[in-house]
């Protein structure tokens, strides 16, 4: 590798992993490292993450990186973070130590002190001023149960000793030596205590949660200064100039920059951005608004939605019916196929979520014939995670007023070529798939790297931007007569 070429290093501290990504100024994945934490379920339903595993981890895949591609850190133009979002943790300012593990966003520990609040007009107040949906998935209720449970933390906490912050905050403040407590604008608005229109900590919120405001974060704009890494620790003068939570990041990387774009990531589940520009939308449909993209004075709002059982349900064909050996299998079965003859699988496994909002609803697989074969049955667990796309996307449409104007995917399925295919079918929209998987870390450098003017301007991304076009070629009436035996499906889960 040229000593005079210079990198943005990407920083992705996930649920699972910790990965440190290189990026060029072609925007090119140059290199990554990743390497797993640990999980930690003290009780059912509980999960944690130990924060000092988090930064020994995410230094070590940074030097690795490095290491492994023969990179110094002087050629490091600057640092971007991205990070599983909600994941709480509430150290002390003195010693620096966390005084409990990282209360992950999967977490429903506070589901009961939730519950409590599900009174008045407080569900509507939260979603009024955060956009979200009064739940234990944001921070709140976790940082609220830390002060709770945590022997002398209310106390400390008053006293003005504690800080708490999400996992980029946790990791700026850690590789600055406590010289930047701050997050960005997307994470702050995940957290359920910041008001997105005010762009400010919220007192009332704080106060509802009995959340001293002196913990709180300074909210940043995702694109700028976070910091110098601490020279004693890590010489070289590596500076962090962008942050953004995972999906905005992911939001950011496939240059979703004008209202109406939408991200879809196909993992386990699916996660869904639309960008609604300078809008915050109040959704009618279970949807939560968000803050999207904030790389400079200018916030744009997203609207988010998720399918709970996406890729989960290739696993379940793999792993309890043992149809498939390996997900991989399912794009031939899927073509050989040809049609599921009217069989649907609605993967309704933990309830349904948006639109319909059911927890009580479970799975059916509706439509079987004598000749229903296994290559049906595993097209059919595909098309569900396109019908179940097309119906967020459908609501976010209706909530926001905004057409959809291109979808760009990524996520393990996405390599799945019918499954994009039937998707552009079934919405009737192009589908973008870029042609670097790891958006999300790409989003993070992006931001890093705007701020350094390393990159030019969002223009100049666009045109770095290479990707792949899926288009629609489906039949109108084809199209109607698939959907509506979807909702058919849909409605008998219900029952
Ligand atoms: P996560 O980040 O949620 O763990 P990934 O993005 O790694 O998930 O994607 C893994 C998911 O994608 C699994 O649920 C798997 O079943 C599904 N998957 C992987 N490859 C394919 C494929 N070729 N076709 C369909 N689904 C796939």
């Amino acid at each position: 590798m040229s000593n005079k070429e210079t990198y943005i290093l990407s920083l992705d501290a996930g649920t699972t992993s910790e990965r440190a990504a290189l990026f060029n100024q072609e925007g090119k994945l140059v290199g990554q490292v990743a390497r797993p934490i640990k999980q930690i379920y003290p009780h059912p339903a509980w999960v944690e993450h130990d924060p000092m595993e988090i930064l020994s981890t995410q230094v070590g895949v940074m030097s690795e990186v490095l290491v492994k591609y023969g990179v110094q850190s002087s050629q490091i133009a600057g640092i971007g973070i991205t990070n599983q979002r909600e994941t709480s943790i509430v150290w002390d300012k003195n010693t620096g130590l966390p005084i409990y593990n990282a209360i992950v966003w999967q977490c429903r520990r506070t589901a009961d002190m939730v519950a409590k609040l599900r009174r008045d007009n407080i569900p509507d107040l939260i979603q009024k001023k955060t956009g979200l949906i009064l739940d234990p998935y944001f921070s709140a209720s976790k940082i609220a149960w830390i002060l709770d449970n945590v022997e002398g933390a209310r106390e400390k906490a008053e006293q003005g000793d504690l800080l708490f912050g999400t996992v980029d905050s946790w990791l700026i403040y850690k590789l600055t030596q406590g010289e930047v407590h701050a997050t960005d604008y997307t994470n702050a608005s995940r957290t359920m205590l910041y008001n997105i229109h005010e762009l400010a900590w919220d007192d009332e919120l704080l106060e509802l949660f009995n959340i001293p405001r002196s913990m709180m974060p300074e909210v940043r704009s995702s694109s700028g200064d976070f910091g110098v890494l601490s020279p004693e620790l890590y010489p070289g003068s590596l500076r962090i100039t962008g942050v953004a939570g995972d999906q905005q990041a992911s939001l950011f990387g496939h240059c979703c920059f004008e209202p109406g774009m939408v991200k879809n990531t196909y993992g386990t589940g699916c996660f869904m951005l639309m960008n609604t520009g300078d809008h915050a939308v109040s959704s009618q449909n279970g949807l939560l608004s968000t803050i999207g993209i904030a790389d400079g004075d200018k916030i744009q709002y997203a609207l988010e939605g998720s399918v709970f059982i996406a890729g989960a349900v290739i696993q379940w064909l793999r792993d309890e019916l043992k149809l498939i050996e390996s997900a991989q299998e399912t794009e031939a079965l899927a073509l050989e196929a040809k049609s599921t003859d009217g069989v649907y699988i609605v993967p309704a496994f933990t309830g349904l979520g948006a639109p319909y909002w059911n927890p009580e609803a479970r799975g059916l697989i509706c439509g079987l014939s004598r000749g229903t074969n296994k290559a049906q049955l595993v097209r059919a667990a595909l098309e569900s995670m396109a019908y179940q796309t097309n119906d967020i996307i459908q609501a976010m449409q209706k909530d926001s007023g905004l057409s959809l104007s291109q979808l760009a995917v990524d996520g393990g399925a996405s390599v799945n070529t019918f499954l994009l295919q039937f998707q552009a079918d079934i919405l009737r929209s192009e589908l973008i798939r870029p042609e670097i998987s790891e958006t999300t870390a790409l989003g993070a450098a992006y931001l890093a790297g705007l701020a350094l003017g390393y990159y030019k301007d969002k223009k100049s991304l666009l045109d770095l931007h290479q990707t792949t076009r899926i288009i629609p070629n489906i039949d109108e009436e084809k199209r109607n007569s698939r959907l509506k035996g979807w909702h058919e499906a849909i409605k008998k889960t219900l029952l």
